[in-house]
């Protein structure tokens, strides 16, 4: 699969995070908000889908996906939101969410209220790797969202999502190794392992946790006749990973060259 405009748009918005693009004062936008177990995000596109601005906080009031501190991840929201009106000269009023698959109706409604609570009305609650595929544009193939504390997947036959599935083991438990084995604290090890001069070194320490990534997606296609995995999500930035993926599914394996925006950037197109 050719990624060149993906990895473009992804850049873009890259990009938006120090940056704002300048939009006028009755244009359509359109806002997605990813309430993540280690990020939140917000995105803002104009009314031709680029992305415009870019806001973003690390914060652990979602766990496995669940809003485990509703007041905290209210006002990070509502804070982010602030920061974007402010930059943007213009209200936000609308946003698409996203939630992994198989999340319950009373657990997506809390995520609902989080974003409601930040004064967005919420136009559309989606899975996330059907939320990534809005960027990706896949017909056929499973789409692999690993994040800070899930993998997540959705299974795609003729441009449907026919099966969906997450279960716990994502990015903070990649963490975790590496702060027992570099004998850090939590903090450390999360930005040891963004430090791209170190991922030769981080990877084999870490091979267990993604080869375990592998197994879970294993499991849940089995019985498919699947022909490419697509990897996304912030996890996937670690170097070469989709090679252990790939070797332990027996299946090829692609990711853009930034999976961490993706989801996002997808949930926003959503709206
Ligand atoms: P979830 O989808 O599980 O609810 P999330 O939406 O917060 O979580 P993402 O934002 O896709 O997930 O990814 C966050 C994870 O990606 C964190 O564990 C973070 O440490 C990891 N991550 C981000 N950038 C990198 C990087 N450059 N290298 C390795 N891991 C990274």
């Amino acid at each position: 699969m050719d990624f060149s405009a993906i990895d473009q748009q992804i850049s873009d918005l890259e990009s938006c995070i120090e940056n704002t693009v300048p939009v006028s004062p009755d244009e359509e936008l359109l806002v997605g908000v990813d309430l993540g177990t280690a990020y939140i995000v917000v995105v803002v596109l104009n009314s031709k889908k680029q992305p415009v601005a870019c806001a973003m906080e690390f914060a652990r009031v979602i766990k496995d996906g669940l809003v485990v501190d509703y007041m905290g991840a209210t006002r990070i929201t509502r804070k982010l939101v602030g920061e974007l009106e402010e930059r943007l000269g213009r209200k936000l009023e609308r946003a698409a969410i996203a939630v992994p698959p198989g999340t319950g109706k009373k657990d997506c409604s809390t995520h609902q209220y989080v974003v409601e609570g930040a004064g967005l009305e919420v136009t559309a609650i989606l899975d996330e790797p059907t939320a990534a595929n809005a960027v990706l544009g896949l017909e056929n193939g499973v789409i692999v969202d690993i994040g800070g504390g899930t993998t997540g997947l959705s299974v795609l036959e003729d441009g449907k999502v026919v099966y969906v599935a997450d279960e716990p083991t994502g990015g903070t438990h990649v963490t975790l190794v590496l702060s027992g084995s570099f004998k850090v604290c939590f903090e450390e090890a999360e930005d040891l392992k963004k430090v791209k001069e170190r991922q030769d070194e981080i990877l084999p320490v870490v091979r267990p946790v993604i080869q375990k990534m592998g197994t879970i997606v294993k499991a849940h296609i089995k019985d498919r006749d699947i022909s490419a995995i697509y990897l996304v999500g912030g996890t996937c930035c670690l170097k070469d990973m989709e090679k252990v993926v790939e070797k332990e599914v027996g299946i090829p394996v692609y990711k853009p060259a930034n999976p961490f925006l993706v989801t996002p950037l997808g949930i926003a197109l959503n709206c």
